[in-house]
C-alpha cells in the first residue's frame, strides 16, 4: 500500500479485472483481505469510509473463548472460539495478547461456587490452555469495587486482548500488502453495480467519497462484508438470503484510569444475565457496554441520553468512587451485526442472538455474503471464505504469498496528554492511506480516544496542535483545513459535550 499514492491505485482499481472485490473494511472485510492477497489472488478492498470506521472501532477489543455460549450449554461454540482464542494468541504475537480477567460476582447473584464452577469448565473446554481460574477474596483492584453490591471476591481467568486497538489490528491485515493486483481504497463506496453473463465479471459502480469523482471496478466476485450494512447491500444488487442482521447498538464511555487498574473487571450485573466492564485501556478506563437492539444502523451509531444514564448508573452502582458525566472523556459507540432467520421478528433481549458468522454463497452469481461475526475467529472466518472462495473460482493464478510484510520504520510525534509518541501524521499519510482528521485522531492513533473531548482537550487547550494537523493533511489549502477544524470542534460540542453535560459548562464559564 505504502508505495502508491491514492489516484495510483484508483487507477489500478478500474484497470485491473480482480479476481475478487470485497465490500467493506471492517474486521471481517481486511483478514479476509489478508487471506486472500497471501493466496497470490488479485483482491480490492472497498469501504466507504475508513478502514475500519464502522462496527469495529467501537469494539471492547477482547479476544475471548467463548464464555457467553456457557449460559445455553452450546459447549460446541466454546471449545471452537477458546481454540480461535488460542491459536490468535499463539500465531498474532504482538497483535494479540494473553489478558487476565476478573470476573466480579454480583451479592444476589448466582451461587458464586456454581460461577466458579462454569469457569473451571471453560477452562477445561479449553483444553486448560489458559491459567487455571481461581476465587480471590481480595485482589489489587478491591478497592475500586462498591463492596455493598460486590462483596463475593472475584474470580481470575484468561483470556486474549488486542495489543493497540481495533482500528490498528484491522489496519495490519491490510497496510503489509503492497504488490500490483492488490488494491485496498478507503473512502469510496460501492453504490451500484451489475454481473455481465457474457464478461463473467461484476461492474462495480465506486464513488471517491472524498472528492465526489465516479469510476468502476470488474471483478470475477464479491465478497460482501458490509456489517450491519450488508443487507443493504445485498438489496443494491438484487441478492437474495436466507439470513439478515438484527442491530445490536453498544456504546462505552472512557473515564481517567484510576490508579492500579490494571486487570479487566468484569461484572455479573444480575440482570438479564448480562455484565458490564470496567476495562483499562492505556490512560483510560472503558465502562460498558450498553445492549440495545436498534431498527436501523443509522440509529445506532449515535450515543444518547439514555446510554449516558446507563452508564453512569452502573458504575456508581458498581465502582467505590461516584462517577458523573463530567468525569466522561470519551464515547465510543458501535452496532453488532447479529445473525438471524430472513423471517425472524422476534423481540428478544440482543445478548441472547448468537454472535456466530455466517457466510452465504449465492447459487446463480459469484457473491458471496457474510453475516454476524466477532475479533475471536476472524482468521479462521477469512480461511473459511477464502475456501469457499477458491472451491467457487478456481485457484489464484500466481504462485506465493504476496504479503510485502511490515512497513518500514514508524515515524513518531508527540501529542498532548498522550502517555507515549504516536505515528506521526506525514508517516500516515504516506504509509496508511490518512486522508482525514478522524482517520488520524481515531484510527491511526488513539488521540481521540485518549485524551478529552476527542482530542481538543476540556478547554480546547489542543486546538493549535489539531489546526497544525489540519494543514498537514490540506497543504496549501489554508480555507479547506480551517473549515475541517471548524467542522470538528461543532461536532465534539454538539455530540460529545452536550451527553456529557460540558455544552452548559462551557457555556456558562464563557458567560462568567
Ligand atoms: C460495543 C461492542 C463491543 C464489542 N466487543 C467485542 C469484543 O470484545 N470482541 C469481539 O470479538 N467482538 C466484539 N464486538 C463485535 C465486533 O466488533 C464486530 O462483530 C466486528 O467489528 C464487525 O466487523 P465487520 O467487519 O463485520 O463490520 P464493520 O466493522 O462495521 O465493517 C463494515 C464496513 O463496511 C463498510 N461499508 C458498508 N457499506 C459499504 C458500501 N456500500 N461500500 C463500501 N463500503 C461499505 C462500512 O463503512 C464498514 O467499515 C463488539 C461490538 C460492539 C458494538
Amino acid at each position: 500500500m505504502n508505495s502508491r499514492s491514492r489516484e495510483e491505485l484508483r487507477e489500478e482499481s478500474s484497470d485491473i479485472r480482480f479476481d475478487v472485490a470485497i465490500i467493506g473494511a471492517g474486521i471481517n472485510g481486511a483478514s479476509l483481505y489478508h487471506e486472500l492477497c497471501g493466496r497470490g489472488y488479485r483482491v480490492l478492498l472497498l469501504d466507504k469510509g475508513d478502514f475500519a470506521c464502522g462496527t469495529s472501532q467501537a469494539s471492547a477489543m477482547m479476544v475471548w473463548g467463548g464464555l457467553l455460549y456457557l449460559r445455553n450449554f452450546d459447549i460446541k461454540a466454546v471449545v471452537k472460539f477458546s481454540l480461535s482464542r488460542d491459536r490468535m494468541i499463539e500465531r498474532l504475537d504482538g497483535r494479540v495478547r494473553k489478558q487476565s480477567f476478573r470476573y466480579i460476582p454480583d451479592s444476589k447473584g448466582r451461587n458464586r461456587w456454581l460461577t466458579l464452577s462454569a469457569f473451571y469448565l471453560y477452562w477445561i473446554l479449553s483444553s486448560l490452555r489458559r491459567e487455571q481460574p481461581s476465587l480471590q477474596r481480595s485482589f489489587p483492584e478491591s478497592n475500586l469495587i462498591n463492596r455493598a453490591e460486590h462483596n463475593l471476591g472475584g474470580i481470575l481467568f484468561e483470556e486474549g486482548m488486542l495489543n493497540s486497538s481495533d482500528c490498528r489490528f484491522v489496519l495490519d491485515w491490510i497496510t503489509k500488502h503492497s504488490c500490483e493486483g492488490q488494491v485496498a481504497l478507503n473512502h469510496t463506496s460501492v453504490e451500484d453495480g451489475a454481473f455481465s453473463k457474457q464478461d463473467k465479471c461484476w461492474r462495480l459502480d465506486l464513488r471517491d467519497q472524498l472528492t465526489g469523482e465516479e469510476s468502476h471496478a470488474r471483478a470475477a466476485c464479491v465478497v460482501n462484508c458490509a456489517g450491519v450494512w450488508a443487507d443493504r447491500v445485498n438489496g443494491q444488487f438484487g441478492i437474495e438470503s436466507p439470513y439478515k442482521h438484527a442491530f445490536s447498538k453498544g456504546v462505552f464511555a472512557g473515564i481517567k484510569k484510576a490508579t492500579g487498574h490494571e486487570v479487566p473487571l468484569i461484572f455479573e450485573l444480575g440482570e438479564l444475565d448480562d455484565t458490564y466492564l470496567c476495562l483499562p485501556w492505556g490512560p483510560v478506563s472503558l465502562l460498558g457496554p450498553t445492549e440495545t437492539a436498534v431498527a436501523t444502523p443509522e440509529e445506532g451509531f449515535a450515543p444518547e441520553k439514555e446510554d449516558v444514564e446507563y452508564l453512569l448508573h452502573h458504575a456508581n452502582r458498581r465502582l467505590s468512587t461516584p462517577v458523573e458525566s463530567s468525569d466522561i472523556t470519551m464515547l465510543r459507540t458501535g452496532i453488532r451485526p447479529l445473525v438471524v432467520e430472513r423471517d425472524y421478528e422476534a423481540d428478544v433481549y440482543p445478548l441472547d442472538l448468537s454472535r456466530r458468522f455466517q457466510l452465504v454463497v449465492d447459487e446463480a452469481k459469484p457473491w458471496f455474503s457474510t453475516y454476524g461475526g466477532k475479533i475471536t475467529g476472524c482468521a479462521q472466518f477469512a480461511r473459511k471464505v477464502a475456501d469457499a472462495l477458491t472451491r467457487r473460482v478456481g485457484d489464484a493464478k500466481r504462485n506465493g504469498n504476496h504479503a510485502n510484510g511490515a512497513l518500514g520504520q514508524v515515524e513518531r510525534e508527540s501529542f498532548p496528554g498522550m502517555p507515549e509518541p504516536v505515528p506521526s501524521i506525514d508517516w500516515c499519510i504516506s504509509n496508511e492511506a490518512c486522508c482525514t482528521l478522524d482517520d488520524y485522531l481515531r484510527r491511526r492513533t488513539n488521540i481521540s480516544q485518549w485524551t478529552s473531548r476527542e482530542g481538543l482537550g476540556e478547554d480546547n487547550e489542543h486546538l493549535p496542535e489539531i489546526k497544525r494537523l489540519a494543514k498537514r493533511l490540506y497543504p496549501g489549502l489554508a480555507t479547506k483545513a480551517n473549515r475541517v477544524v471548524c467542522d470538528y470542534v461543532n461536532r465534539v460540542e454538539q455530540t460529545f459535550d452536550r451527553l456529557t453535560g460540558r455544552q452548559l459548562q462551557r457555556n456558562g464559564t464563557a458567560k462568567n
